[in-house]
C-alpha cells in the first residue's frame, strides 16, 4: 500500500473515534511522511497540532495503525509549517515571529477536562457561552478567584475551544508582565507601532493575572486603548485577575469601569467533592487509578489550591510506588501523616474553644438554645468543621453541640457548603477559623 492510501484507509478508521471538530483541526492537514518497518513518521502543519496529536490522540493513532498493518508501531512527528490561505505574505510575515511565543495555547487544558462543580459551574458556564459567541456576549470576561483554583485552565481551555472551532483565529494569550515588558521594550526601542498593531490585531486576547497592572500607569494607558479598539471590533477579550476589579489597588478607574462592563465570574475554592472528582480526573491523565477512599483523603488534606493537592497526588502515587506499596487508604493515610502538611489534628472541643474566641461569644451561647445571626454563624461553622474535616458523625456532632438534632446539624452544614460557594464574607470567616485553629 503506498502512503497516500494508507493514510487515508488511517483516516476513515479514527474519523468515528472524533468529533468533527477534533477530526478537521488535527487531522486532515496531517500527513503520512513515511512508514519504515515499524517506524511511522506524521508531518504536522503547527507545533500546537503535533503537541496535540501527541498528547490526546496518539493510542487512538498507534491502534489504528496496528489495526492496518498488522503490527505495532512506533509514531513520531515532524512540523512543516505550511504558509496559512487567504492571508498575505506580508501579514503571515509579520506575525510568525510574534505568533509563536504566544498563540500556543497548551493543549493540556481543555474545557473537557475542567471539572465543573458549585464553585466553578458559573465560571465555566460563561466559558462556553463566550465559545460559542466570541466577542458579542460577554466582552470581557473577567474570572477571578484565589491561586490555584483553575484560572489560567479555564482560560486557556476557552482558548483551544475556540482554536479547534477556527485554527485560523488570532489568539494571543500572555500572562499581564509579558504585556507590561513588552510595552517597556516598545517605548525603549521607539517601536510603540508594531506593540499596537501586534495586540490590535488579536481576534481573541487572553490576558493572565491583570492585577500586576497595579501601579503601572503607561501600561494602563496603552491597555486602556487596545481594549477600546478590540472591543469596538468584537474581539473577544479575557482577563483573570486574583481578585475582583474594584479590589485591585492604583488600576485606573476608567479600565475598572470597563472590566466591569462585560461580564465577571469568581472562582471559588473547590468543594470536597469537586476536590475529590478533580482527583479522579487527574489520575486518569496520569494513567493511575486510586480506590475512591484514598482519594477522599487526599481530598481532606488540602481545600483551596488544586495545583497543590495534584502535587500531592503526584506525590502520594510516587512514594507508593517507590516503596512498593498498594494504594490502599491505609498506605495513603500513612503517607499523609508523614507530609509536613497535616490536616486538621484536633479534638472537637478544640474547635469549639477556638470558634467561641475567634468570634467572642461563650461556649455556653454556642452551644445552647438562642438563635441571635451572631451565634448562628458560628455554630454552623462548627457543624461543618466537624463534619467535614474531624469527620464526625452527624449524630455526634449534635451532641457535642448541646444536645441538637442530626436534621439540624445535616441543615446547617449544608447551608455552609452553600454559603462558601456564594458569600465572600463566609469563606473569609472560614479562613480565618480554620488557620487560627491549625496554628
Ligand atoms: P490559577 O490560574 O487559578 O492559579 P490554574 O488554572 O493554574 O489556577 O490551576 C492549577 C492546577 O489545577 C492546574 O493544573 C489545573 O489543571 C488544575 N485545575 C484547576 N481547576 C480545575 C478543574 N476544575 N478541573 C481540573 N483541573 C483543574
Ligand atoms: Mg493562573
Amino acid at each position: 500500500m503506498d502512503n497516500l492510501r494508507l493514510w487515508h484507509k488511517f483516516l476513515e478508521t479514527v474519523k468515528p473515534s472524533l468529533s468533527s471538530a477534533n477530526f478537521r483541526t488535527f487531522f486532515s492537514k496531517t500527513l503520512l511522511e513515511s512508514v519504515k518497518e515499524d517506524k511511522i513518521v506524521l508531518t504536522t502543519s503547527s507545533a500546537f497540532i503535533k503537541e496535540t496529536l501527541n498528547q490526546r490522540h496518539l493510542p487512538l493513532i498507534e491502534a489504528a495503525f496496528e489495526k492496518l498493518l498488522g503490527k505495532k508501531v512506533v509514531i513520531s512527528f515532524t512540523i512543516k509549517e505550511t504558509t496559512v490561505e487567504n492571508q498575505d505574505q506580508e501579514e503571515t510575515d509579520f506575525f510568525k515571529p510574534i505568533q509563536s511565543p504566544t498563540t500556543i495555547l497548551n493543549p493540556k487544558y481543555t474545557l473537557e477536562n475542567f471539572v465543573v462543580g458549585p464553585s466553578n459551574n458559573v465560571a465555566y458556564a460563561a466559558a462556553q457561552a463566550v465559545v460559542q459567541n466570541p466577542g458579542i456576549s460577554y466582552n470581557p470576561l473577567f474570572l477571578y478567584g484565589g491561586t490555584g483554583v483553575g484560572k489560567t485552565h479555564l482560560m486557556l481551555g476557552l482558548g483551544n475551544a475556540l482554536l479547534s472551532k477556527n485554527g485560523r483565529l488570532k489568539i494571543i494569550y500572555c500572562s499581564s508582565e509579558k504585556f507590561m515588558n513588552d510595552y517597556v521594550t516598545a517605548i525603549q526601542e521607539h517601536k510603540m507601532g508594531d506593540l499596537r498593531k501586534r495586540y490590535r490585531m488579536a481576534d481573541i486576547l487572553l490576558i493572565d493575572d491583570i492585577q500586576f497592572f497595579s501601579g503601572r500607569e503607561g501600561t494602563q494607558e496603552e491597555f486602556f486603548h487596545t481594549f477600546n479598539e478590540l472591543q469596538s471590533k468584537n474581539s473577544q477579550m479575557v482577563l483573570t485577575s486574583d481578585r475582583p476589579p474594584q479590589e485591585i489597588a492604583k488600576l485606573e478607574d476608567r479600565l475598572k469601569s470597563r472590566f466591569a462592563g462585560g461580564l465577571m465570574v469568581d472562582i471559588q475554592p473547590p468543594d470536597f467533592d469537586t476536590r475529590v472528582a478533580i482527583l479522579q480526573a487527574k489520575c486518569i491523565e496520569h494513567g493511575s487509578v486510586l480506590p475512591e477512599d484514598s482519594l477522599k483523603l487526599i481530598a481532606s488534606s488540602l481545600d483551596s489550591n488544586i495545583r497543590e493537592l495534584e502535587g500531592k497526588l503526584i506525590q502520594v502515587l510516587q512514594t507508593l510506588k517507590t516503596q512498593n506499596l498498594s494504594t490502599d487508604p491505609e498506605n495513603v493515610a500513612k503517607f499523609l501523616g508523614q507530609a509536613p502538611k497535616k490536616p486538621i489534628t484536633t479534638d472537637h472541643k478544640q474547635v469549639l474553644s477556638t470558634i467561641c474566641s475567634f468570634f467572642d461569644i461563650s461556649l455556653k451561647d454556642l452551644t445552647g438554645p438562642k438563635r441571635q445571626k451572631e451565634l448562628v454563624l458560628p455554630r454552623h461553622i462548627a457543624m461543618y468543621i466537624l463534619s467535614e474535616e474531624l469527620r464526625l458523625t452527624v449524630e455526634k456532632i449534635g451532641q457535642v453541640l448541646g444536645g441538637r438534632d442530626h436534621t439540624t446539624v445535616m441543615h446547617g452544614r449544608d447551608k455552609m457548603k452553600q454559603l462558601i460557594n456564594k458569600d465572600r464574607e463566609v469563606q473569609r470567616l472560614l479562613i480565618g477559623v480554620r488557620q487560627r485553629i491549625m496554628s
